[in-house]
């Protein structure tokens, strides 16, 4: 380990403070994780020294703040390895980015008898978007099966994957069941039918070094708050070709050449799809996160928790009674681990564990689909980060082990 992880924590106060008199072990990191005090400190610094519109004003300010957000936009560019700025839009997050395309590639593609693919374990901001273009367009959205550790079942892919298919729509890595897809070799069959692969990258882009032209998706999205970054803002990755034919979904300042009576006419990309006054603050944020994601390096972060898995997942198994969903083998999968305890509610696991200062999370985890086909009502979630350490991991399995003393 040549990142000291345990240093790093000092870098997020928040984590500094106890909870029910026992040092803060925060372990939801799939649904949102802490800002360190660089991002903060970015936030701060923009309000006090450069906060003014973008794009607009030729004063210092405006300059100064339209270079932090367009600088920012070529990090961006970077940390994914996209050919070029153009390629990527500023959203408020992974759904915001779903549901633009799901609307414009609807219209653009989409024609009654098509069908659109997904799987069983999509986040529901993977599934409603799709689920009301097939209703809007009278086409069929289809489900990739799992297999019984859940992973996508591969002879199902290739089954589902068909001339009629325009658009399969999978997430990199799941938010609940940690397993990492192969998007590289799915995108390669999509194409082959000459459909449009389209990337939920919400728990991937934060864990992993994702590559967007060696994956050869067509679109790719997430989140700022899932990697560091404050909320309130997103990418979408979107090839230039495919970007260039699509029509934006929201109008108004910004976005627009020019404007007239009846009729107006768009910005070149990526401004085209950016209406309104963006989330400037949040994008300097995500700029900063960047940063200091690159800093202790993204291979070292899989790495790391990977590393926490190896030591965790065992002593998890040790527990009498105790499910883990997912892969067992660690090399299939990131920091996340969804698990239930026989006899105890995934709700009543999370709150005793609140007692012991150990923040999880319980429910269907916005996969409801995932959850009908697993036969859970819901289950207990614990996910890592960079920041976790092997300190938490005791933490945690004390308090599990707690629990289930508490309980049964
Ligand atoms: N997709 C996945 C796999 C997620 O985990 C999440 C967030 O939990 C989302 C999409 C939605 O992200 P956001 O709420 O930031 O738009």
């Amino acid at each position: 380990m040549t990142v000291p992880y345990e240093q790093l924590k000092n870098d997020f106060t928040i984590l500094q403070q106890t909870v029910n008199d026992e040092p803060l072990v925060y372990l939801d990191n799939a649904a949102t994780t802490q800002k360190p005090e660089s991002v903060l400190r970015a936030l701060e610094l923009y309000y006090q020294t450069s906060n003014a519109n973008v794009h607009r004003g030729v004063h210092t300010l405006a300059e100064r703040a339209t270079a932090q957000y367009e600088g920012t936009r070529e990090k961006v560019r970077r940390f994914i390895n996209a050919r070029e700025t153009a390629e990527v839009l500023y959203t408020r997050g992974t759904t915001t980015g779903l549901n633009w395309l799901a609307k414009s590639l609807g219209d653009l593609i989409i024609e009654p008898g098509d069908e659109i693919v997904i799987s069983f374990m999509e986040h529901h901001s993977n599934i409603i978007p799709w689920q009301q273009v097939a209703q809007n367009k009278q086409a069929t959205l289809k489900y990739i099966e799992l297999t019984e550790d859940g992973q996508l079942d591969m002879a199902d892919v290739r089954a589902k994957i068909t001339e009629k298919t325009k658009i399969v729509s999978l997430a990199h890595v799941s938010n609940v069941l940690g397993v990492v897809n192969p998007i590289k070799e799915i995108t390669q069959m999509v194409h082959d039918v000459d459909g449009v692969m389209v990337v939920d990258g919400a728990q991937a882009v934060p864990h992993m070094p994702v590559d967007v032209q060696d994956l050869n998706a067509d679109f790719y999205a997430f989140s700022g708050h899932k990697m560091l970054a404050p909320t309130g803002i997103g990418v979408l990755y979107g090839k230039r070709s495919w970007l260039e034919k699509m029509e934006p979904q929201e109008f108004g300042g910004e976005m627009i050449d020019f404007v007239g009576l009846q009729d107006s006419t768009w910005k070149e990309l990526p401004w085209k799809f950016e209406a309104g006054t963006p989330n400037i603050a949040g994008a300097i944020g995500l700029g900063a996160a960047i940063d200091y994601l690159e800093k202790v390096g993204m291979r070292e972060i899989m790495d790391h928790e990977q590393n926490m898995m190896a030591y965790v997942m065992p002593r998890l198994e040790e527990i009498d009674g105790l499910t883990i969903f997912g892969p067992k083998n660690i090399e299939d999968r990131t920091g996340v681990i969804a698990f239930n305890i026989d006899g105890i509610h995934p709700h009543d696991v999370a709150t005793a564990m609140d007692m012991e200062g150990v923040a999880v999370r319980a429910g269907h985890h916005c996969a409801q689909p995932l959850m009908n086909y697993m036969n859970q009502p819901a289950t207990a979630r614990a996910s890592f980060y960079l920041y976790n350490t092997l300190e938490d991991a005791d933490q945690f399995i004390q308090a599990l082990k707690a629990t289930k003393e508490f309980f049964l």
